[in-house]
This record gives C-alpha cells, sequence and structure tokens, in this order.
C-alpha cells in the first residue's frame, strides 16, 4: 500500500487534505525527467523564461487572499504576517528579477592588463541543470518560491521538496506552476519527509539550495562535497539586538517586541537575545514588558507550526529558569497545556551558559541581558556559534558603524530589526553555523548558474611573448615585468614596442 500524507491545522488539529507521498523509488525517474525538461528549458530565451515567472506574479496578486488562508492553515501563523512575510516577498523578489535578470544573466565584458593588448575579456553565465531545492516549514512559501523562482530564471529545471510539516504547501506551488503553463517537469515537486530529502540529494543534482536546521545542512553539506557538487546552506540564527543608552527608546523596544515575537518567533532571524545597556535597562524592560502584555493571542501572535518545536522552547526556558532567571510576562511551561498557542515571554537575570543565550530557541523568548561597555557587547554578541543577522540601536551614526563592523554576521540593521531580509538588492545568508553562500541580490541567480571565463585573440599574430622559443628572451621579459609592475610612465611605451619585437621572434 501507497503511504499517505495527511496535512492537518497546527492550531485546530483538523485535517486539511491527503495525498501520496513520493516514493523514494521515484527519485530517479524525476532526475531523468528533469533532465530532459532542463534541455527544454535551458535553450528557451531569458525573455521567455521570465514570461512564465512574470505571469506567476499575476496569478500571486489575483489570488491573494486565498494563496495567503493556504499558508495560514498550514502554518497557523496569522493573516497579515503570512500576506507580508511569506506571500509579499515572493511578488517582490520576481519584480525586482524581472528587471535586474537581464543585466545579471547577460555577457560581463571584463578590462584585459596592458600585458595582454590585443585581447579582450568577458564572462558567461550557463545554467547548471537539476537544483534541488530543500524547504523547512517556518515561512514555507516564501523559503521555496524565492530559490525556485531564481533557479527557474537562470535556465534549471528545479526538484523542490517541501517541508512536511507544512505540506500543502508543495500542492499549492504545483497547482501554481499549472496555473502558469509552466512546461511539464520543469518544477517538480516531491511530497514526503527527512528519508525522502535524503533520497534527494543521493539522488543526482547539479546544485542543492537548502533551508533548514544547522544539523540536516550539515549533513546535505558532507554529501554534496563528496561528490562536488555546489550547494547553499541557509541555517539557524541567535540574532543579538544591541540597544545602546542613546537609542530611540520607544523605537527600540517597539523593534524588540516585533523582532522577537513577529511569526511567534519561528523566524531564523528572530532576536533572540537582546543586550541593553545598564543606564536605561530598568525603563526599556518596563517598557518590554508593557508592549508585550498588550499584543493579542491570535491576531498578533499566531500558533507555533511544529509540535516538535513546542519542546524545545519549553526545554530552553525551563533550563533558564532552573538557572535562575525571572520570568517577567508570559506563562510558565508548566501551565501551557496541549495547544499551540503560546503567550511571548521575557525572561531576565539571565546567564551565560543558559540554553537561551546559547541555542536556536526559535519561539516566543526574549531574554534581556544587561551590559555596560562597547567592547563586552561586541564580545557577547560574538559569542554563538551562529551569524546570521544583527542590530544596533543608537543615534550615534559613527557608533552604530564601528559596532556593526565588528560583529561576525551574514547581515545588520541599524535601528530597525530583520528588515535587510526584504530587500531584494542585497544579497543574503549567514557566517559561521548560520550558513554558507548567499542569495537574493544578484548572487541570488549567480549560485544557480556555471560561470565560464573566456579571453579572445583575433587570432592573427603568429605567436604570444612567453611563447617558444625563449632563447634571449629573458632580459627583455625582465625588463618588461619590471616596467609593468613599477614604472607606470615608461611602461605604455616600453610594452609596445617590446612586446612587439618579443613577437616577431
Ligand atoms: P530541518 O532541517 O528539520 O528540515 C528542513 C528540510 O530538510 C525539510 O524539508 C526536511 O524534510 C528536510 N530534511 C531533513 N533531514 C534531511 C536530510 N537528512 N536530508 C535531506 N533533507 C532533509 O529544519 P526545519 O525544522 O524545517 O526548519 C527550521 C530551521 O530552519 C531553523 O533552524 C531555522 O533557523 C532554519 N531556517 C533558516 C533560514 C535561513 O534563511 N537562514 C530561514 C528559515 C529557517
Amino acid at each position: 500500500m501507497k503511504n499517505v500524507l495527511v496535512a492537518k491545522h497546527p492550531a485546530t488539529g483538523e485535517t486539511i487534505d491527503q495525498w501520496l507521498v513520493t516514493e523514494e523509488m521515484q527519485v530517479p525517474d524525476m532526475y531523468e525527467k528533469s533532465s530532459a525538461a532542463f534541455q527544454f528549458w535551458s535553450t528557451r530565451s531569458l525573455e521567455t523564461r521570465l514570461s512564465f515567472i512574470k505571469k506567476m506574479k499575476h496569478h500571486l496578486l489575483e489570488n491573494m487572499d486565498e494563496i495567503v488562508d493556504e499558508i495560514c492553515a498550514a502554518t497557523g501563523k496569522v493573516k497579515t504576517e503570512a500576506l507580508t512575510a511569506d506571500l509579499m516577498p515572493v511578488i517582490d523578489i520576481i519584480q525586482h528579477y524581472e528587471k535586474r535578470a537581464p543585466k545579471i544573466l547577460k555577457r560581463k565584458r571584463v578590462s584585459t592588463p596592458l600585458l595582454f593588448v590585443g585581447k579582450s575579456s568577458y564572462v558567461d553565465y550557463f545554467p547548471l541543470g537539476t537544483v534541488l531545492v530543500i524547504s523547512p516549514w517556518n515561512y514555507p512559501f516564501q523559503l521555496s518560491m524565492t530559490p525556485v523562482i531564481s533557479a527557474l530564471i537562470a535556465g534549471n529545471s528545479v526538484i523542490l521538496k517541501p517541508s512536511e510539516v507544512t505540506p500543502t504547501i508543495g500542492l499549492l506551488i504545483e497547482k501554481i506552476a499549472r496555473e502558469v503553463n509552466l512546461p511539464k517537469n520543469i518544477l517538480q515537486v516531491a511530497h514526503g519527509g527527512k528519508e525522502l530529502g535524503q533520497a534527494l540529494v543521493s539522488g543526482n543534482p547539479d546544485s542543492i539550495f537548502f533551508t533548514g536546521s544547522v544539523e540536516t545542512g550539515r549533513k546535505i553539506g558532507v554529501e554534496a562535497s563528496k561528490r562536488f557538487i555546489p550547494y547553499t546552506l541557509e541555517l539557524g540564527g541567535k540574532d543579538p539586538m544591541i540597544v545602546f543608552e542613546d537609542a530611540a527608546l520607544k523605537r527600540a523596544v517597539n523593534g524588540a517586541v516585533w523582532g522577537a515575537f513577529t511569526n511567534a518567533g519561528q523566524v531564523c532571524m528572530s532576536i533572540e537575545r537582546v543586550y541593553v545597556q545598564q543606564g536605561i535597562a530598568g525603563e526599556f524592560i518596563d517598557r518590554l514588558v508593557e508592549e508585550t502584555k498588550n499584543l493579542k493571542m491570535g491576531e498578533d501572535i499566531g500558533s507555533l507550526t511544529f509540535p516538535h518545536q513546542k519542546d524545545i522552547i519549553r526545554d530552553h526556558v525551563l533550563d533558564a529558569l532552573e538557572k535562575g532567571a525571572l520570568l517577567l510576562t508570559g506563562q510558565h511551561p508548566d501551565y501551557w497545556g496541549d495547544g499551540m498557542y503560546i503567550e511571548p515571554m521575557i525572561l531576565t537575570n539571565i546567564t551565560e551558559d543558559m540554553k537561551v543565550v546559547t541555542e536556536e530557541t526559535f519561539g516566543p523568548v526574549m531574554p534581556v541581558i544587561t551590559f555596560l561597555k562597547e567592547e563586552e557587547v561586541i564580545e557577547k554578541a560574538n559569542s554563538t556559534e551562529f551569524g546570521l543577522n544583527a542590530s544596533v540601536w543608537t543615534k550615534d551614526a559613527a557608533k552604530a558603524n564601528r559596532v556593526t563592523s565588528k560583529l561576525v554576521t551574514g547581515s545588520a540593521v541599524i535601528n530597525d530589526v530583520l528588515v535587510s531580509v526584504a530587500n531584494p538588492h542585497l544579497p543574503f545568508g549567514g557566517v559561521k553555523n548560520s550558513g554558507t553562500g548567499r542569495y537574493h541580490g544578484d548572487e541570488g541567480i549567480y549560485i544557480f548558474t556555471r560561470q565560464m571565463s573566456v579571453m579572445k585573440d583575433a587570432g592573427l599574430k603568429q605567436r604570444e611573448i612567453n611563447w617558444y622559443p625563449y632563447d634571449n628572451k629573458y632580459g627583455k621579459v625582465r625588463t618588461l615585468i619590471k616596467a609593468y609592475f613599477s614604472n607606470k610612465k615608461q611602461l605604455a611605451a616600453l610594452m609596445r614596442s617590446g612586446i612587439k619585437q618579443l613577437r616577431k621572434k
């Protein structure tokens, strides 16, 4: 009997849909189909490929409410967040690449040093083949669609394996591909869990784009490296927010509350550690608590999506409380019950050995830690194994720049939170255990290409100066090299006469 995948609403537990999973034995066939589709798709013009992507944008705009409802049913997130943070970024990235992709993928002419006078140089970009995209459950639409669209624009065919935690999103994406008449097998969706993911990685991808946990990312990186398959890993975070005494207090409070609790904290770039300077700590924390208490469950804060994540959050909060942390607002885990809604929590009296400081919590938990000096907070901010995003809050522009430049992180925001990920011009990705590689921006297309560097000569000269024969050349070439790398003024004349002479020989 074939396996059936059942999708349930995370908050209510009601069955949304059920359908057949993709069996592991189907994987080789999927790659064969993908490879055949690639032959077709990669030879279409960029304009043709973009025309399908534009149709997707129109489809998304025309069916916004239905798509938002499907995202909410799959994840339990609130409607505004499904719209602004899961659907809208996809529309935005399409719009961005509609304009920018022709420039990104165009042959790039680069200059050729005088040493190679008479030659020209350029870089061409070709698609890779089949791109395997594996995505997580927290922004299941955006984190699937953005790499899928980027890979398709670059001319690749794609196999997408969305998260088994939010499986209806895979069906939604298949439906969108059908609605815009995307040619067959250019995008295939594989429905299933981690064993299917493993089988796909062990299959025949030409590139892997993975978003998810550090643990899975490491396994995929190892597997891909064995076969030199290019890969991008977008992994977890433990993002610090640094609030100096001279920050705009109310804005910093509102930013912290939103940055820590949006999507119930299930964001790779959530504010997971708030560092506030001693002088304003009392007032800052009081206001944080006040603002957090104003949040409405079900309207501002959605449900958790993945039951297992609730266990991790509980474990981190209990660990902190056992080690002496104070819960200023939110419920003690003992009173959480079976439901998937948990109130946002603020913790103080934090020590460096607590899991809420060192490990990714991925839930509505905000540990607040005080600091005295700039150097101290930089060291603390950099102290985890992660480096995805960070924010620095101060009215002093010089201090903001100084501190930001010392943070070891893939991106940073000054006097705001999370927002850098929303600018499609900016590359996005992590350092340390937060991942490797970048997407969004021009890099978001280049990672799905094979770059070829070409140098061209008219082919009319008999030989080059460094070719055979070498007799009597040493001294002249030596003079040339010295002039070339030192005295720029004498250089041009010498080069021309010298190279001509040497070529004649
Ligand atoms: P996960 O690693 O458990 O699963 C992610 C995907 O990988 C799923 O589709 C899963 O089925 C698949 N998978 C699991 N094991 C696999 C294996 N051995 N081989 C191949 N595929 C496998 O992660 P998750 O719980 O779905 O997502 C949460 C994590 O994702 C958090 O750590 C979060 O920080 C991270 N995340 C990162 C970003 C980013 O852009 N950096 C964005 C969102 C989420």
